[in-house]
Order: C-alpha cells, then structure tokens, then sequence
C-alpha cells in the first residue's frame, strides 16, 4: 500500500459507537485503547486504516509484534495454506510438519551453541508463560530459588514475570541496576556507570554477608523495551555472561521484544556475541499470531513431563505464520536493513533533540527507538539529566494521533516516545514518521503547559 496521508473526515456513527460501547462494557484496566481511540478495520504495513476513515502510520506494530507490518503476504499465505491444508489448527503439544517447520527455521537462525544442542519449549500463547517456564526450568536444574532482574525490567503479567519486572512490589527477587545512561543510578553515565553497575552485580554475588543467596538464575533485556528504550552496553552484556558462567548461574535472556531483526540483529544477544542458558521469545515469532518459547541448552533439561503445560501451545497458524515471517527477515536482511535505517533514523531524532529542550536523551538500537521527553524548564542534575515530562510526553502522543501516527509511550513515568516500526518500512516512509513526529513535537510544546500546570486529561495503564 503506498504511503498514506491522514484525511480527517467527520466520525461515523458506526466509529462512535464502537468507541461509546468500549468504553461502556470494557475493563477499566484496558491499555492501549485509552491513548489510542481508534476504530481499525484493515491493515496493510505501516498502515491502519480505521473506521473513521482516517489512515494512521503504525509505529507500535502491536507492541512490537509485526516485524513484516500488517498482513504481510508471505504471513497471509502461509495462514492460507495450513487452512487450505486441512491440518488441525489446535494439536496440544503433539509434533506436525507445521510445528516440525517453524522449529528449523527458527533453529537456523539460532548461535551455534543452542542450535546444535538447544532444546525448545513450546509455552503457552504469551511471552509471560515463556519468561514463566524459564524461571521453572532453572529452578528445577539448580535446585534454588531466587532470580536476579534489573530495575526498570518488564518481563510479563503472570505473578512472576511481574516479580522479575520494574513494578514488582515484594519478591524473592533482587533486583539490580540496568546501565541506564541518561539516568545513570551512579551519577556517571556512559562506560563507567556501566561498569559500576556491573561492579554492585559482582560485589552481591561474591561478599558472603551481602544476604543474596546463589540465584536460581539471572534474567535480564539485551535493550529494555517497555522500561524506556535503553540498550545495554555489549561490554556490559559480556561482563553479566561472564559473572554467571563462572558461578554456575544460568543467564536467561528475555529477546521477546527485541528479536526477530529489530535491534539490527537477528537476535539482540550478537551485538555482544553471549550466548545465554534460555532465551525467552514471543511476539514477532508468531508472524502477528500469538507464540512463545523457549531455547535453552540441553544440560538444563531436568524438569519432569508436565512441568511447564498449557493449552494453547499447539498454535499452527501462528507457527506458520512465524516460520514464514522468520524466513522473509532472514531470506531478505531485514536484520540488518534494521540497523541501517534505525542508525539514520536515530540521527535525525538527535538533530530534532537539538532543537527541542524538551528532549532530554534519544536512543535505542536498529527499529527499536526511543525519545526521553523531560520538564524543558526544570534544571538538570549532575549528569545533565531532567525530570521526566509524563503530561508533555502524553501531549506529544496525542498530537501525532492527530497527525495520523501511533506511538507507544513507555519509561518510567511514561515518558519516553517509542517508536517501533515494522522492519519493511520504506525511506520515505521513515521520512514520514519522523516528519510528523517534529510537527506533533512542536505543536505539542506551544499547547502543554509545564509541568506544574493544571493536570493532564490523558491517563495510561502499564503496556504489555
Ligand atoms: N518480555 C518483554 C521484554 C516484553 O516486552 C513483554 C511484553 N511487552 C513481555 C515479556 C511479556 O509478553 P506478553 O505481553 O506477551 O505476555
């Protein structure tokens, strides 16, 4: 479908009255639907088109589910062809040329370490009933209990993902500093901040009083995605390798939202070249289809039959779907395509970060980026950061709503604008985006006030 403009027509009833009746019937824990009041009735790529008429440029691509956008047609076809076929659609965890397929492919794409001797767990339609079964799978091979994750993680919705996650409350988890450069937790930032992270890591598995058992294992997101949009470090991510290989910890590491070429990669873990003990995916593997699994080195297989079941784990569709979206991306270097585009990309957010104050730190890695909107009249600390501008941030998604593109919020205080494309956007397309994104930017600073103004009328819920 070609680029697409926003036309603003007058809503119909049909799109009113699906908006009224959500908001009627709905829970008041929905998401999305609160910052996003569309009504969508296709899709093609990039592009929405909602009930209304109107046509939006995704740049959420369902939390960062649609690697190929919207209905992709080798994603289409393969849907169409297990339909056509007659095979079941739902087979429990039984093998099938469907589910036998998507395990190769995914496998061929896989480092050496787990291809040649991985196991695969199929998890439940969820990346949280993933993160869930790796927490089981170590437990059971170390015979401990506790997890090590990082502030600012968010791994998932079920009981422990959340334990593991930024928000948790209580926990037999400990919680450790992510090297978060712009909010650096030591006051350095860049290399040294890093490092010092690593340092507190190594210090409370090593000093015998620190009150931290041997973890069952540590579990970490090579760039955190829902915690703002910070990449780690490779460095950082090989000494976290190091640290728990040389105490027998095994390292799970959660690629849910950053695999499958968006970070520029196949997977995010070969910027730094680790290799982790699990590896936790979802979203893009299921082709737009709910999947997940996990990949783990053989010598962690302890756990008895049954030990991680569900239902849903025999989704053939969507692991049609996936084989063939994994296939396209790697067949086409979309990986690499990621990388390419998001580095210009991020450029140009650099450029519009030094013309806008409210702009505090722009980042992120291949199609995975992330504009840090602060308080432009605040002073900055030490390391020359400012307090986060939840209400500003909000204004900003608002106004390229307006201006016919989705953008996710997420950080801290929701406060950072995420921007998540599919791999298969064209340069124009990206010109597009970031085009609109300056205009809401601008419209948005003239129209907010500060901080300390009268308070916002958008209100969010945490994002999956
Ligand atoms: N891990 C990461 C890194 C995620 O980003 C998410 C979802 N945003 C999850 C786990 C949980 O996935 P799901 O919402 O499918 O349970």
């Amino acid at each position: 479908m070609a680029l697409t403009e926003s036309v603003p027509t007058a809503a119909p009833p049909a799109h009113e009255g699906i908006l009224r009746r959500q908001s009627l019937r709905e829970s008041a824990a929905r998401t999305y639907a609160r910052s996003l009041p569309i009504v969508p009735v296709r899709a093609r790529g990039l592009t929405i088109e909602g009930a209304d008429g109107r046509r939006y440029l995704d740049c959420l691509s369902g939390a960062g589910t649609l690697a190929l956008g919207h209905n992709h047609p080798v994603v289409l076809e393969a849907i169409r062809t297990v339909l056509d076929s007659g095979a079941p659609l739902h087979i429990l965890d039984l093998a099938t040329p469907v589910k036998d397929a998507f395990i190769t492919e995914l496998f061929a794409t896989l480092p050496k370490e787990l291809a040649e001797k991985g196991r695969i767990q199929f998890c439940g339609p969820a990346g949280t009933d993933a993160v869930e079964a790796a927490f089981t799978l170590v437990r059971t091979a170390t015979g401990r209990e506790g997890l090590m994750a990082f502030s600012g993680a968010y791994h998932g919705m079920t009981a422990q993902a959340l334990a593991a996650s930024g928000g948790a409350r209580h926990t037999g988890v400990v919680r450790l500093p992510y090297p978060y450069d712009y909010r650096c937790p030591f006051g350095t930032g860049g290399a040294r901040g890093a490092e010092l992270a690593a340092r507190w890591t190594q210090s409370l598995l090593d000093d015998p009083k620190s009150g931290v058992p041997d973890p069952a294992g540590m579990i970490l997101e090579p760039v955190q995605g829902e915690g703002g949009v910070i990449p780690a470090p490779d460095s950082w991510l090989r000494r976290m390798r190091e640290l728990t290989t040389e105490r027998r910890i095994p390292l799970i590491v959660d690629e849910v939202q950053t695999g499958v070429g968006r970070t520029g990669a196949f997977w995010a873990i070969e910027h730094s070249g680790i290799v982790p003990d699990v590896l936790v995916l979802s979203k893009a593997i299921g082709g737009s289809l709910p999947l997940a699994v996990i990949v783990y080195r053989e010598e962690l297989d302890a756990w008895q039959p049954g030990a991680h079941a569900g239902t849903f784990r025999g989704n053939q569709l969507a692991m049609a779907a996936g084989r063939a979206t994994l296939a396209y991306v790697r067949e086409n270097g979309l990986d690499r395509r990621a990388g390419e585009l998001g580095a210009r990309m991020l450029a140009r957010l650099t450029a519009l970060a030094a013309a806008h104050d409210c702009i505090g730190d722009v980042r992120g890695r291949g199609l995975m980026l992330g504009v840090e909107i602060v308080d432009r009249d605040a002073e900055a600390d030490a390391t020359g950061a400012r307090p986060a501008d939840p209400r500003l941030a909000a204004a900003v998604q608002h106004a390229c709503l307006d201006r016919g593109l989705i953008v996710e919020l997420g950080g801290r205080h929701s406060a950072v604008v995420r921007l998540l494309p599919p791999l298969t956007i064209t340069d124009e397309q990206a010109d597009a985006i970031l085009d609109r994104l300056a205009d809401a930017l601008t419209a948005a600073v003239r129209t907010t006030p500060g901080p300390m103004g009268p308070s916002p009328t958008t209100t969010r819920g945490i994002s999956p």
